[in-house]
């Protein structure tokens, strides 16, 4: 139901040759260096956005001994109960509707409860069994929850209310993937608003989890890192002992001979500066790579990294074959995965890894290695 149908590649089915692969193998590597990096906590792995656009139920049958999940949607939720996970779920925006609370009660599902319109719908539902609630408190992200200061009050209501059996204390850090911004200007706020409550509480993201061990607290929330992709622009996934769950692969499908002088692609972005061999990638931004990767992108063709130039288009993009010789049509291309890191890949485009995997278009083919 969330997943893309899998596409059978074999030799009587031509397609084109895009392909999303995922690495549940490395899925769980990942899952257990976040439990290593905080080894007192438990972990909802973070599921949102269609597992990070692999694929909501690859996933969840990758972490299926995850402590938890936590993800947006409660159809989502509901389906990974119908599939028979067990474990606490986590609604990252709590319900959008009073109804939807009913459901938490009825699939035993954790909403987070951010504002006071929550509050009230909880005060006047009918629940088939009283809610386990994330209290979520603003330390100056200045998104969802209630100002921290006033955890306190919230906390004393919500204990109040017989629809509600546990409280749980969430904030969220803005810059925990900056180190030189750190967290302690929202740290401190969250520690002066909690003392006293004595409530349980789920705080760092993977950010944190890898640079902040005495924020993990009870309950941690990694999503980047499950993936195989660093949330700090300076060090890599790699050396954060994190694999890539995710290849995205290709072929050369064209190949052209340009002479010096000569122009590649929309708006003539690359221009020749000798006799050069190109190589034209079945894959382009409706397939999800980011069009603002410019010249000099990485990119393996053959094994070799080489460089995208020119424009990415629509459904194709070129690259360098100047030292790859051997590059021919139905040589095969690594857009991220691997070789090339789909972080270096984010980053020479302007952007984050997060986006560039959210954005894998529904025309690729998936398939679980
Ligand atoms: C997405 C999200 C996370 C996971 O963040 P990563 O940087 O991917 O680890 C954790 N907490 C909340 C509230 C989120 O929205």
């Amino acid at each position: 139901m969330y997943n893309r149908p899998i596409i059978q590649h074999g030799p009587l089915k031509m397609t084109r040759p895009i392909l999303a692969t995922i690495h549940p193998e490395a899925l769980r590597q990942n899952y257990s260096q976040a439990k290593k990096r905080a080894p007192r906590s438990l972990a909802f792995a973070v599921i949102k956005a269609n597992g990070y656009g692999h694929g909501l139920m690859r996933v969840a049958d990758a972490l299926a001994m995850a402590d938890g999940f936590a993800l947006l949607e409660i159809e989502q939720a509901v389906y990974l109960r119908e599939q028979g996970f067990k474990q606490p779920i986590l609604l990252l925006e709590g319900g959008f509707s009073a109804d939807e609370l009913v459901v938490c009660a009825n699939f035993d599902l954790r909403p987070a409860i951010h504002c006071p319109e929550q509050v009230q719908w909880l005060e006047t539902v009918k629940l088939s069994r009283p809610l386990t609630v994330c209290l979520k408190l603003n330390t100056g992200m200045n998104r969802l929850g209630f100002v921290a200061e006033s955890a306190g009050a919230w906390a004393q209501r919500l204990q109040a209310n017989s629809n509600i059996a546990n409280v749980v204390l969430m904030a969220h850090y803005a810059t925990a993937d900056e180190p030189d911004k750190g967290i302690d200007w929202q740290l401190h706020r969250f520690r002066d608003a909690a003392s006293g409550l004595a409530l349980p509480a789920c705080l760092a993201n993977s950010a944190a989890i890898i640079d902040y061990p005495d924020t993990h607290a009870d309950w941690v929330r990694p999503g980047i890192m499950l993936y195989g992709s660093s949330p700090f622009a300076e060090r890599s996934a790699c050396h954060l002992g994190l694999r890539p769950a995710m290849t995205l692969s290709s072929r050369i499908i064209g190949v052209q001979q340009l002479a010096s002088g000569a122009t590649v692609g929309y708006g003539r972005t690359f221009c020749a500066d000798q006799a050069m061999r190109i190589g034209v990638v079945a894959c382009g931004y409706a397939d999800g790579y980011p069009r603002h990767a410019p010249t000099g992108t990485p990119i393996l063709v053959c094994g070799q990294r080489t460089r995208l130039i020119g424009r990415v288009s629509m459904d194709m993009l070129t690259v360098d074959l100047t030292n790859i010789p051997a590059a021919a049509i139905g040589s095969p291309v690594e857009l991220w995965g691997g070789q090339i890191s789909v972080d270096e890949v984010a980053a020479a485009a302007g952007t984050i890894s997060y986006e560039l995997m959210c954005a894998i278009a529904p025309r690729v083919p998936v398939v679980v290695a």
